[in-house]
């Protein structure tokens, strides 16, 4: 990841700043992924990061960082969206649209973004246009990651995330070089809570229901590529390079 995506602006609030932008305006890169939950979407936000510089922006990781600072800071909206989380709800609309607006620095950024988890319903994707075409920026690519249900499940019941770092692992897929250690920074992993089975299976009902009318949403601004998410991350990282390619005209 580049020095300017240390994203303390975007977990932490307005008042954090960034490490510093990128000096050069960068070529356009402002990607949104879109998949079930448990579809890997995190390892490939991280590996879109580290091979073209745009900032991984995931609300999920808003959330898990408000959780881990000190519980007297959180403002009652903010406890409630934990609460949300952890039942494997999704959050309302107007409580993350309002931290999206708090956060537009990110996403008008000349580093560029991708967007992990948010927009996750077809309202705040029409917010997020709307707020995005007042700064004259546009989302250029939707990835959709595509994978059976039943293989959905095992990547979330293996899944362990550091919360420090937020690195992802996967107990058979991604394991620790340390079983249960952060390779990056040496804290002890855990298992989302929301990754729990009665959650997840609640998490995949609310994709179903509310975040797959995106498709079509991007699918009608000609931005939409899908992906097939079987197979290793670095396997899924080919298919998502050569539509990076194909789509912006980047090269890694
Ligand atoms: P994620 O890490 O993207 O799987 O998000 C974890 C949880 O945070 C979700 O299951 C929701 O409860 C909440 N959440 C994250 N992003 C959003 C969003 N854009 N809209 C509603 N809820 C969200």
């Amino acid at each position: 990841m580049n020095a300017h995506c240390d994203r303390a602006a975007w977990l932490l609030g307005p008042k954090h700043a960034c490490q510093g932008q990128p000096a050069v305006v960068q070529p356009t890169r402002r990607i949104v992924l879109l998949g079930a939950p448990g579809v890997g979407k995190g390892t490939q936000s991280a590996l879109i990061a580290a091979t073209y510089g745009a900032c991984p922006l995931s609300t999920g990781d808003i959330f898990r960082a408000a959780r881990a600072s000190e519980a007297t800071d959180l403002t009652p909206p903010m406890r409630e969206a934990i609460d949300h989380m952890h039942r494997g709800e999704l959050v309302p609309d107007n409580t993350v649209l309002r931290l999206v607006r708090e956060r537009m620095r990110c996403l008008t950024c000349s580093g560029g973004f991708i967007l992990d988890g948010f927009p996750r319903t077809v309202p705040q994707a029409a917010a997020l246009d709307v707020l995005m075409a007042e700064h004259q920026v546009f989302i250029e690519l939707a990835l959709s990651y595509e994978l059976p249900e039943t293989e959905l499940i095992a990547r979330i019941s293996g899944r362990r995330i550091c919360p420090a770092c937020t690195s992802i692992y996967h107990e058979q897929m991604r394991p620790a070089k340390r079983t249960g250690i952060c390779d990056r920074c040496g804290t002890g992993l855990v298992q989302r809570e929301d990754d729990k089975p009665a959650a997840a299976q609640l998490r995949q009902r609310a994709y179903q229901a509310a975040t797959a009318p995106l498709l079509t949403y991007y699918a009608n601004r000609d931005v939409l590529v899908h992906i097939d998410a079987s197979g290793s991350p670095e396997v899924v990282f080919s298919r998502t390079q050569a539509a990076i390619t194909r789509k912006l005209g980047l090269g890694s």
